[in-house]
């Protein structure tokens, strides 16, 4: 069985196809700029990115070009589109609708639409890609696979926000969660490598953006991303977690609008922000290398949010297992994580140096016989939605 798999972003998307036989990667690509000047998409045949610039004024343009270099005889991906058993689509926002992923028809489109008042940036781009997928392959089912479900297993203590109680009942303002569908990957192949489901685990997904979870037992109990994917850890451009009174603060003495705010808060802050230098990672480490000492303050302030996360989420829990790198930053840089893991050996963390060498590998980088496993492993969302389609449609055909 093949399955296809799609993340739709307002003008861009990525794609994958899977053999669910032997879960392999037959092709992968990119499309980007749809609706703006210079749109472009890129196909990857193993040995080589192909990049086509045409026209691509919206998603259907895009994935009907996407569509047709998957049966192009040239690349010899497949060679016919009946071959696709399935379209699994990343959908940021299920809200408390959905626990796990879902076989998608009319009435899940009806419950994404309002979910999209969560998720205006997010949830719009991922209908969209629904919609044309259903338009150009009528008859191949499609599965909603969403960032936030598995943080559905929170406690209320741990969601609910100390507002006035209403705010949630009349506008749903709580803690949801995203990056849900790496954490489950990253606990579930460590929960497997250790052979055991009754962990207390922390997973660290490290990237442009960045969340923590705290997982017991196979469940999400904690996470720092929160009613939004702003909250929580320092990322690229996001501030993560602030005072609130800082807002009108900043409106006030700045003069700026709600909207200048947000944009500030979500595009210009973070990494970028504290550093003046940049929102990659490897920029700003490169900068403090060479003395540079706003981007020091940058990664001291990151490394410092992620460790009181870790900690507190272990008391949390009771205790603590494991840790496990993902993302990015996580997979690649060992010095973030021996900066991050450093300070915790009374709590039993301790990173084992010549192991931590190492990027975008699946290892122990704890030392023999640590009381805190630290892992780092790679996340693989795409195989994760590909094999929540496979579950959901199996039995369809
Ligand atoms: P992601 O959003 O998961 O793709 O992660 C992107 C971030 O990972 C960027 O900020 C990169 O700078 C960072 N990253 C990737 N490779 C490395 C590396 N070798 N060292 C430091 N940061 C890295």
């Amino acid at each position: 069985m093949k399955i296809f798999v799609i993340n739709c972003g307002s003008s861009s998307l990525k794609f994958q196809l899977l053999d669910m036989q032997t879960e392999e990667l037959i092709t992968s690509g990119l499309v980007e700029r749809i609706g703006i000047e210079g749109s472009c998409y890129l196909i990857n045949d193993g040995q080589e990115k192909h990049r086509v610039f045409t026209d691509l004024p919206d998603h259907a343009v895009a994935l009907q070009h996407v569509l047709d270099a998957l049966v192009d005889p040239k690349f010899g991906f497949i060679s016919s589109l009946d071959e696709i058993s399935a379209v699994g689509h990343r959908v940021v926002h299920g809200a408390e609708a959905y626990a796990s992923s879902v076989l998608i028809d009319d009435d899940v489109m009806n419950e994404l639409e309002k979910c999209t008042e969560l998720a205006p940036l997010h949830n719009p781009a991922n209908i969209i890609g629904i919609e044309a997928i259903q338009k150009l392959m009528p008859g191949t089912p499609n599965v909603g696979v969403f960032d936030t479900a598995f943080h559905q297993t929170m406690e209320p203590a741990a969601y609910i926000y100390a507002l006035p109680y209403e705010m949630y009942t009349k506008h749903g303002v709580r803690r949801y969660g995203f990056h849900g569908t790496s954490h489950k990957y990253v606990s579930e192949r460590v929960s497997a490598i250790l052979g055991r489901d009754d962990l207390k685990v922390v997973t660290c997904h490290l990237g442009n953006g960045a969340s923590v979870t705290a997982i017991d037992s196979g469940k999400s109990v904690e996470t720092s991303m929160g009613f939004t994917p702003l909250e929580g850890l320092v990322m690229g451009t996001r501030s993560g977690q602030i005072d609130p009174a800082i807002i009108s603060f900043l409106m006030d003495k700045e003069n700026m609008t709600i909207d200048e705010l947000n944009n500030m808060l979500n595009k210009k802050s973070g990494i970028l922000g504290v550093s003046g230098v940049s929102s990659d990672f490897r920029d700003v480490e490169a900068a403090a290398d060479e003395g540079h000492e706003r981007s020091q303050l940058a990664l001291d302030v990151f490394h410092r949010r992620v460790k009181r996360y870790i900690a507190s989420y272990a008391a949390v829990m009771g205790g603590l297992d494991a840790i496990v790198f993902t993302g990015g930053l996580g997979e690649n840089s060992g010095r973030s994580r021996k900066l991050i893991c450093e300070g915790m050996e009374f709590m039993g963390v301790e990173i084992d140096d010549e192991r931590n060498d190492t990027r975008g590998k699946e290892v122990e980088i704890s030392p023999e016989g640590a009381k805190v496993k630290i892992y780092v492993i790679p996340t693989n969302e795409e195989l994760a939605i590909a094999r929540d389609t496979l579950a959901l449609t199996k039995d369809l055909v």
